[in-house]
């Protein structure tokens, strides 16, 4: 059966902030309060709940970073569960077996529900990169969506939608948007990942304030954009 591909609308920006860890906490605290700033409420926390494979980035339940996180009452989903292949590359589900994938996904899960006492809703792999049967593996684990490229796939019904393009913030000092600023003349919908580091490493705040102010995007977590979509 082929599945229905629908594309996310106009002039709208999936927002996530990625790599939320210990680790990046008084960047993802600044980043935070700079996005409530612009104006914008509804977006994505991306748990990698044991970063880096050390135990000093996971979370502990009832911290204060962890409560901080809760208190803000948005999406909490996951996003790998250490982020790193055993070689230090960063793509951690590119090249794993089914069942290793499904082993590493169940004990996010795990981890998440230890540290928050809910389940992440939905997955996003890092980098945005896994082989498709994620797809498969994410669903089992109840997750709402799973993101693939510059799709996303709901569980519920097994639609698609999907966006014209990307922009992840590395938290590095440049921001590969070439192709992105054409999509973003024409009003095409991006997913946008912000790097706890990129408001003071590089202009991705200027992109999205421009995206916001003169170009009138929205800006949603994925989990309020698919429940928009019946
Ligand atoms: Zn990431």
């Amino acid at each position: 059966m082929r599945k229905a591909v629908e594309p996310v609308e106009d002039k709208t920006v999936l927002l996530s902030i990625h790599d939320v860890s210990p680790i990046h906490e008084d960047d993802i605290v600044r980043t935070y309060d700079l996005l409530s700033k612009l104006g914008i409420s509804s977006l994505t926390l991306l748990v990698t709940p044991f970063y880096a494979m050390k135990k000093v980035n996971s979370f502990t339940r009832g911290s204060l970073f962890s409560e901080f996180l809760l208190s803000l009452d948005i999406e909490l989903s996951l996003h790998g569960y250490s982020h790193f292949t055993k070689s230090g590359a960063m793509n951690e589900f590119s090249s794993l077996s089914t069942e290793r994938m499904v082993s590493r996904v169940k004990d996010g899960v795990l981890l998440m529900r230890k540290s928050f006492g809910q389940r992440p809703v939905g997955f996003v792999p890092p980098l945005w990169t896994s082989p498709p049967r994620i797809i498969k593996a994410a669903k089992e684990a109840k997750m709402v969506y799973c993101v693939e490229g510059n799709n996303i796939h709901r569980s519920s019904d097994s639609k698609v939608f999907s966006t014209a393009e990307r922009i992840i913030g590395q938290g590095q000092s440049t921001i590969n948007a070439e192709t992105a600023i054409f999509e973003m003349e024409l009003g095409g919908a991006l997913q946008i990942a912000i790097h706890p580091a990129d408001y003071r490493t590089n202009d991705l705040f200027d992109i999205l304030t421009d995206l916001k102010n003169r170009q009138h995007y929205r800006f949603l977590s994925y989990n309020d954009y698919l429940l928009e979509k019946k």
